[in-house]
């Protein structure tokens, strides 16, 4: 295109490449979903609709761009993690940053009616989102175990917390009984009160949840009748595991490599 007295405005812009020889870690979270959840009824604590729109959304955001090692999900927030080489848009943090969020925002929208076929989505949901970037694999790790920590220790309080509402106890006299209660604290009043044995929640609610791709072998029959023959296909797995331990890793030793 032909050059203009106003193409100096141009250099205004900044540059944003990111550093090379690190992980790319975005993170985004819903604005305001603590209204947006009670604008839409979540049940509380879990919505487990809600969270099964969002582990959707972020199994499309992990085939749509093949940069993204793993992903992990708690509640309105998803964390997706860029390969340490990525070299998606010159690795650009505006372009990376802005086109995660809105790819994750126009699913959700998208995916609303199959997972919530009897409710109309009332207000635009919104994402936030940062990007954070660590130069070590043990980072990514800490990073990730960090969230599922989070994710453990909310979810403790939350379900406690909203056993004790919907047994008739105010907001404030709910959080005035949990107030310095350490975790085996919640665990007993759990199952003293209301029954529950904590350990057999939901893994979705208790470690949050994983998407990540994986490589599988298959046997396909050719359409001529030949010899079946095998091949490798990448796959996108969602799951709910324990990220923290060593296990998970050692057996996918691929996804932060
Ligand atoms: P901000 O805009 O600062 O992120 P927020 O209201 O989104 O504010 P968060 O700390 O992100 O605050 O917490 C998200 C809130 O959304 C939770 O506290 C919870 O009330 C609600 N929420 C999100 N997902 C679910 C779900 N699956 N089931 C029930 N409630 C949910
Ligand atoms: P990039 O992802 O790099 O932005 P792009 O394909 O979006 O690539 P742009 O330079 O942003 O490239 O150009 C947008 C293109 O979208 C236009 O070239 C045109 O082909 C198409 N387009 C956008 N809006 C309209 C419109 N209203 N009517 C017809 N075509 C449109
Ligand atoms: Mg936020
Ligand atoms: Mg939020
Ligand atoms: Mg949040
Ligand atoms: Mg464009």
């Amino acid at each position: 295109m032909a050059n203009s007295k106003y193409e100096y405005v141009k250099k205004f812009e900044m540059e944003d490449k990111l550093p090379a020889c690190n992980w790319i870690v975005v993170r985004i979270d819903g604005h305001k979903f603590h209204r947006f959840s009670d604008d839409h009824d979540f049940d509380k604590p879990n919505d487990e609709n809600a969270l099964n729109l969002m582990n959707s959304c972020a199994v499309s955001m992990v085939e749509q761009f093949s940069d993204i090692v793993f992903a992990y999900g708690v509640s309105d927030e998803y964390s997706f993690i860029w390969k340490e080489t990525s070299q998606f848009y010159d690795r650009r943090a505006s372009k990376i940053l802005s086109l995660s969020v809105s790819y994750f925002t126009s699913m959700y929208v998208m995916k609303w009616k199959d997972f919530f076929p009897h409710k109309d989505l009332k207000d635009p949901p919104c994402f936030d989102g940062r990007i954070v970037l660590y130069p070590r694999v043990k980072i990514v790790r800490d990073y990730l175990s960090w969230r599922q920590v989070d994710c453990h220790i909310n979810n403790q309080y939350n379900t406690c917390f909203w056993m004790l509402v919907k047994s008739g106890k105010s907001n404030k006299d709910a959080q005035e009984r949990l107030k310095g209660t350490l975790a085996k604290d919640k665990n007993e009043l759990l199952f003293r009160q209301f029954g529950i044995n904590y350990d057999k929640l939901p893994d979705i609610f208790k470690k949050g949840s994983c998407v990540y791709k994986d490589t599988v072998e298959e046997t396909v029959k050719p359409d001529d009748g030949g010899n079946p023959v095998k091949r490798q296909r990448r796959r996108v797995i969602m799951g709910h595991f324990n990220i923290i331990e060593d296990r998970f890793w050692n057996e996918h030793p691929n996804i932060l490599k």
